[in-house]
């Protein structure tokens, strides 16, 4: 039964119980209330009427004015007559009271009244006692009717009373239960009601939702599981080591190759503080620290290997929960490009030789001595010898270069003063300023003190900044060298007002093979700036530059002074 007609009913009932009892209770009061009032009216009136007509007859013989009362109560007994037996009584009355209205002494008249009068009250006497009696029996069925009733009703109402509340309770009990177990995550739980009210339907309705997120639950954990399998696949076959840490720095996974290079095993380390860990494993160590991205020589599983270390920040929105560090495998390319330095040393190397004799062949038919060439001829042959200087210069260039990749700058440093490592750099390129009509200015403090440098890679640098400077410098302008002192250190510097380099290329003009984009010269390597750093790093200084679109450029360096 619905719970809409259950509640109808009971309010329902319990209406009619207070409507029945209402109804049973007036009609029962009405009742006693009518006959105490045809008591009062049939037959107490009547021996009041009586009472009054003997009164009257005591008087009668010598009151005329008795006669108007007796004639007064008799006209209104012969009105009340009510019981069996008055009528006939009342008749005898009047008639006996017509003889005595024409004999006043008539006393058989007289003693007739009395005994009729005393027949009357008697008879009324009767009925009163009759309808009291009557009226007791009434009362008392009446209170025993409403006895019954009150107590069929209270006990019906007293059910209603400890049920009813049940009926609404226990559903909403079950139902708050059910919906604390789901938001606890407890998607099995089910509701049974046997009910086919709006509770079921609520039951079957939660059932149903429970059901529902149980299945999404199960999908979503099997969907998370398949995740990480294949996520743990990926990482397992990775030939880069990854580890995984969480936000408080905790180990939270390790592939395969992390383990053989580190020499841990991840069951052993998950859930261990990262930099306790590291306290005893070197490269844990390295890994932890934040240095940037900086090329590791690793060895394990007897061979030398090469990796990258790569920090990764696992951010949800906008909060750090972990990092990944991933150490990338380098080791083919790091193999590709010693292959290539080594072919690029030996190619250099064999082509040395005969550029130098192709130089010494031009030089030597350069030589009037030899024979005298015309003018397209001479011209024809200083161009043979630019293109074997300017392979020279790559050659050696390529040739340095080989030997920074390969670790073997061979370095003789000694105490320098910085003049004589000027000069010697400026010598070098006065030929080729006096050709472009640019005069150099040197500057070098006075007083400066020595430095500790290889001398000809020092002037190798200057060589290049001036070439360079020459290179980039419009005709008939200045360039000035100069050697001054910055604090500790002794700073060399090569200014040009040439065509200056924008600002955004700056941080690559000291890499390899790095050429500014732009319509500049096309014939350099793009080696000579990255060969200087090498070079200069190697004797413990600085490599620098400051440049401007427009302005020209400075390049320098600084090494510690010697005091
Ligand atoms: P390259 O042999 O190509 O000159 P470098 O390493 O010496 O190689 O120079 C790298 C690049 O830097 C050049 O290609 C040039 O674009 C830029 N560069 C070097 N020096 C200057 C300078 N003085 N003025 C303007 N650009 C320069």
């Amino acid at each position: 039964m619905r719970l809409k007609t259950k509640l109808t009913l009971g309010i329902g009932f319990l209406f009619l119980v207070i409507v029945v009892f209402g109804v049973f209770g007036i009609i029962s009061i009405h009742r006693l209330r009518n006959d105490a009032d045809r008591v009062l009216k049939n037959n107490y009136e009547t021996l009041v009427y009586n009472n009054n007509m003997l009164k009257a007859l005591e008087r009668l013989p010598e009151d005329s004015l008795a006669f108007t009362l007796f004639e007064n109560n008799l006209t209104l007994q012969e009105k009340n007559v009510t019981e069996p037996g008055e009528k006939e009584s009342t008749l005898a009355v009047r008639q006996y009271f017509e003889r005595v209205r024409i004999n006043r002494n008539d006393t058989v008249a007289l003693i007739g009244i009395r005994e009729n009068i005393q027949l009357i009250n008697d008879l009324n006497q009767e009925a009163i006692l009759n309808k009291n009696q009557n009226a007791r029996e009434s009362a008392e069925s009446a209170a025993t009717w409403m006895t019954i009733i009150f107590t069929v009703l209270a006990l019906i109402a007293f059910t209603l009373v400890v049920n009813f509340p049940g009926v609404i309770s226990n559903p909403i009990r079950q139902l708050s239960a059910g919906i604390s177990a789901i938001a606890n995550k407890n998607y099995s739980k089910r509701i049974h009601l046997s009910q086919q009210d709006e509770f079921g339907d609520l039951a079957n309705a939660f059932n149903s939702m429970a059901e529902k997120l149980d299945e999404y639950e199960h999908s979503n954990i099997a969907r998370i599981r398949f995740e990480k399998s294949r996520i743990e696949a990926v990482i397992n076959n990775m030939r880069d080591a990854i580890i995984g840490f969480d936000e408080k720095k905790q180990v939270l996974f390790m592939n395969s190759v992390a383990e053989s290079l580190i020499g841990l095993r991840e069951k052993d380390i998950v859930g261990k503080y990262a930099p306790d860990l590291a306290l005893h494993n070197d490269l844990m160590r390295t890994l932890l620290q934040d240095t940037p991205r900086k090329e590791l020589e690793i060895f394990a599983d007897g061979k030398k290997s090469y990796f990258v270390n790569e920090r990764i920040e696992v951010r949800n929105d906008e909060e750090r929960i972990g990092e990944v560090i991933v150490l990338r495998n380098i080791t083919p390319f790091h193999e590709l490009d010693e292959a290539k330095t080594n072919f690029i040393a030996t190619v250099s190397h064999e082509l040395k030789t005969p550029i130098s004799s192709i130089k010494m062949s031009a030089s030597l038919l350069d030589d009037a001595r030899i024979g005298m060439m015309n003018k397209e001829q001479q011209e024809l042959l200083h161009s043979i010898q630019d293109d074997a200087d300017r392979l020279l210069k790559i050659t050696s260039e390529l040739l340095n270069m080989s030997q920074v990749e390969t670790g073997n700058i061979q370095l003789k440093i000694q105490t320098a003063p910085a003049e004589s490592i000027i000069r010697q750099a400026v010598q070098a390129v006065q030929f080729q300023a006096q050709q472009k009509q640019v005069s150099i200015k040197t500057d070098i403090a006075a007083s400066l003190p020595e430095v500790m440098a290889d001398t000809e890679k020092t002037s190798w640098v200057l060589i290049n900044f001036l070439t360079n400077a020459i290179r980039y410098a419009p005709e008939a302008s200045v360039i000035e060298v100069s050697a001054s002192r910055k604090k500790d250190k002794v700073s060399f510097a090569v200014r040009d007002h040439g065509i200056g380099i924008d600002e955004k290329y700056l941080p690559r003009i000291f890499d390899r093979y790095y050429k500014v984009p732009g319509n500049y010269e096309k014939s350099g390597t793009g080696l000579g700036l990255a060969i200087s750093r090498e070079f200069i790093e190697a004797q413990g200084g600085n490599i620098w530059v400051e440049s401007a679109i427009g302005d020209g450029s400075r390049f320098g360096f600084d090494f510690p002074a010697i005091t």
